[in-house]
């Protein structure tokens, strides 16, 4: 298989005309038919909803969208829950899934009347403090520990995650919290990330109901909302097989029969809080080749850096890169793709064969809509970059404007300081 871009080279010189590189751009027409399948592979499900993980890519025009297939919010900052704010998210359609929460934070998201997702067995005090009383409706998230293990290889390790309470601890907090006239009770769990694999959510959601059925045995509650948070992943890697989101919602409809129904747990509803599904393959990081240095290797070096796009840096991903107006070149050339950083992991790519690059070439760093963007950074005085909209028209319109110097100089509380130095 290989990775299509969703510009051609033709409208990537048309936006730089206007917008000059680097930029992420997002397409809107995909993040909207990818939404809509979403919403069809859980129809079957009468409760069911998707808070989208907005830390994956905060800006309220996506946030916008998704909302018209009627997603929520899944915050974990009070920032992000402001931003749920802005765009109208309100009451049930927040899901406040944080983590070491400040209790001020608390206090914020129940003026909002957010669904507080408790991490911890002892925050149900910091709520009662911070909120004055529980709300009616909690939700609690649970760490099975150990190590969880998909079919084709895919693991990850619950035990030594921070996240979540123990089997026992979340048994002992539903108790409390019906003691303390908690009224809706929802259970969470987030045990694996970036699954390119149809058996993750029916995995997760086997542990979750049949720990619902367990909880409303043994403690006298019906959970009446299950969370399987996000964990779905996207194919980074041009020969993987992406993710049938149609079958996985067969998938978690058949444990659904086969635990929560008989345990008379039918009208449960199903939540989702997926990021980097819904947004992830949508978004591009578009750079210009700016230099070529040969010295022990190839280099060509870009006008993005690993502060517009941590994650290969950050944890070595791959993420297919495509030189426009290359589509179809044999890739006769291996080199390192970097950015300028004073930092020798900011490489985009390391040895990977590609068509001969020229200066000029502009290059499509592909699946960058989510953790991209968002987890920029102003490391060695770099700027943010602009946001791009591809709409559905082809049209395109900037929804977010890149950052200026003066952005970088106005947190130092002596803006003249910036003044002085453009005026000298
Ligand atoms: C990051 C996160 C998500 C989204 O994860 P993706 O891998 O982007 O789907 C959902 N819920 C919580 C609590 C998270 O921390």
């Amino acid at each position: 298989m290989s990775k299509k871009p969703f510009l051609t080279l033709e409208k990537a010189r048309e936006i730089i005309e206007k917008y000059p590189t680097p930029f992420h751009i997002y397409d809107e027409a995909g993040i909207r038919k990818n939404a809509q399948q979403l919403k069809d592979a859980f129809s079957w499900n009468k409760g069911y909803k998707e808070y989208f993980a907005v830390k994956a890519t905060p800006n309220p025009f996506l946030v916008k969208i998704l909302r018209e297939y009627g997603c929520g919010c899944d915050c974990s900052s009070k920032t992000e829950l402001m931003l749920a704010k802005t765009v109208g998210a309100l009451g049930d359609d927040i899901m406040f899934s944080s983590n070491d929460t400040p209790s001020d934070e608390f206090a914020y998201c129940a003026k909002l009347g957010g669904i507080i997702n408790l991490d911890d067995i002892s925050h149900i005090e910091l709520v009662e403090k911070a909120c004055g009383r529980l709300p009616e409706k909690m939700s609690c998230r649970y760490n099975p520990g150990g190590v969880f293990k998909l079919s084709n290889g895919i693991m990850d390790n619950p035990g030594d995650a921070k996240y979540g309470m123990t089997h026992d601890q979340i048994l002992k907090a539903f108790a409390i919290l019906k003691d303390k006239g908690v009224k809706k009770f929802g259970l969470h769990a987030f045990l694996c990330s970036n699954t390119v694999s149809d058996e993750y959510y029916p995995m997760l959601a086997k542990v979750l109901f049949e720990l619902a059925a367990e909880i409303k045995e043994k403690v006298g509650v019906s959970i009446s909302f299950i969370n399987l948070s996000g964990g779905v992943g996207i194919p980074y890697l041009p020969d993987q097989e992406p993710n049938d989101i149609s079958k996985i919602g067969i998938g978690v409809h058949k444990v659904f029969n086969e635990v929560l129904v008989p345990a008379g747990l039918g009208d449960v509803s199903i939540y989702t809080e997926l990021g980097r599904y819904m947004t992830g393959p949508y978004g591009a990081l578009i750079t210009t080749a700016i230099n070529h240095k040969h010295i022990y290797k190839e280099y060509i070096g870009v006008d993005a850096c690993a502060a517009n796009l941590m994650r290969p840096a950050m944890y070595g991903a791959y993420h297919h890169i495509t030189v426009l107006g290359k589509e179809n070149a044999e890739c006769s050339r291996k080199y390192d793709i970097t950015g300028s950083l004073c930092e020798n992991n900011d490489k985009f790519a390391i040895d990977r064969m590609m068509p001969e690059i020229e200066k000029g070439d502009i290059l499509f760093i592909h699946d960058t809509g989510a953790h991209g963007f968002s987890m920029g950074y102003n490391y060695n005085g770099k700027l943010r970059s602009a946001e791009l909209l591809l709409r559905s028209d082809s049209s395109v319109q900037m929804i977010r404007r890149a950052e200026t110097a003066a952005d970088y100089f106005a947190t130092f509380d002596c803006f003249d300081f910036y003044e002085s130095l453009i005026t000298e």
